[in-house]
């Protein structure tokens, strides 16, 4: 399944935040290295429908779409050249399917900042910049080697291309994602910034609602997606009974958890949706990439339903909803049969029908 690294200069909170996602107990340490090696967290992407699917249906069980986190060490400044865990980092972050970045905004003078002073604009550029790095020097040496390729066979030659292209976004001190890079013809070459972007702000609870502020913050990283919260909070929050939970929330005058947005926005980022069953047994949300056809989505409960796929049987979830049952959307007409080339729409509410 598809991974999103958690990647920040050390002490801004990773490992913090990543212990909240899991609710692990791994220890938050105020040391540069302390997160050696990479962990999975793969947490709930928080859905209320299936709430109101369970109540329609009566289901015992609700099981939401997941999205999985990794813990990757700390890079420093000069981790393309091998600085700090450099080597690794990279590695770990090329197998990621998209780079979560964690920026310090707290303040709290008891915790130290690798460059002396918090600034969320220099703590951006001094990670885009050891990923520009990295990919320019992938393509540096993968373009002469392109080149060679290219007068034996043509087919090369689009590669070739797309990488020269790609060298002069990233010299000009863009990402290749910001660049709006299509990464598929340059998949081969394990490019780091073509990845989707996501950013964490990890920020003092008192500062939550200081919306210029955070228009600011959200300014520097735009188009990618930012999500606000304070980690610390977040790390009590899950240690919380739901009810206190609720008062500690209120009291930051937040309506969400900042986790749960983080998991809604990650699995998004990933390009991923999800469509919805339901029964007495349970109510589930199964994840499917953006644009899956029918059959696609039905081999995700089972090969033997894409293989044998028939047809699907769906309504959308408001309109389940608006009906109360099964039974009233079928008499309303509300249901559909949908064949092989239908593509699945986020929250369809779907039974398959298939041949074993
Ligand atoms: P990492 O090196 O990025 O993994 O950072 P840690 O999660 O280990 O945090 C480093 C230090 O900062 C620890 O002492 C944390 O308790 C503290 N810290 C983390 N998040 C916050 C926060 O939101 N506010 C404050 N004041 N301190 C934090």
């Amino acid at each position: 399944s598809l991974t999103i690294g958690i990647v920040g200069l050390p002490n801004v909170g990773k490992s913090t935040l990543f212990n909240a996602l899991t609710k692990n107990d791994v220890l938050a340490a105020n040391y540069p290295f302390a997160t050696i090696e990479p962990n999975v967290g793969v947490v709930g992407v928080p859905d209320p429908r299936l709430g109101k699917l369970a109540e329609i249906f009566g289901s015992q069980k609700i099981i939401p779409a997941t999205v999985s986190f990794v813990d990757i060490a700390g890079i420093v400044r000069g981790a393309s050249e091998g600085q700090g865990l450099g080597n690794k980092f990279l590695a770990n972050i090329r197998e990621s399917d998209a780079i979560c970045q964690v920026i310090r905004v707290f303040t709290d003078p008891d915790v130290v900042h690798v460059d002396g002073k918090v600034s969320p604009a220099d703590d951006i550029e001094t990670i885009n910049t050891e990923l520009l790095l990295a990919d320019l020097q992938t393509l540096e040496k993968a373009i002469p080697r392109l080149e060679k390729e290219m007068r034996k066979d043509k087919e090369r030659a689009e590669l070739h291309k797309a990488a020269v292209e790609a060298q002069g976004v990233l010299n000009e001190g863009k990402t290749l994602f910001a660049a709006g890079i299509d990464p598929a013809p340059l998949r081969e070459l394990g490019l780091m910034t073509t990845k989707p972007f996501l950013y964490v702000f990890n920020v003092d609870a008192d500062e939550l609602a200081d919306s210029e502020m955070l228009d600011e913050l959200r300014g520097l990283v735009a188009p990618a997606e930012a999500i606000f919260l304070d980690a610390q909070t977040e790390s009590e929050l899950v240690e919380l009974p739901a009810e206190e939970a609720a008062e500690l929330l209120a009291s930051i005058g937040q309506d969400e958890p900042g986790l749960d947005q983080l998991a809604s926005v990650g699995f998004r980022t990933l390009g991923l949706q999800t469509y919805l069953t339901a029964g007495p047994k349970e109510a589930r949300a199964w994840t499917i990439p953006v644009g899956a056809t029918a059959p696609q989505a039905a081999g995700v409960i089972h090969t033997d339903f894409q293989r044998g796929f028939i047809k699907a049987e769906i309504v959308s979830f408001d309109q389940l909803v608006e009906a109360g049952s099964m039974a009233e959307a079928k008499s309303k007409g509300w249901v559909r049969m949908e064949g092989k080339e239908y593509v699945m729409a986020d929250g369809d509410v779907v039974e398959f029908r298939f041949n074993v």
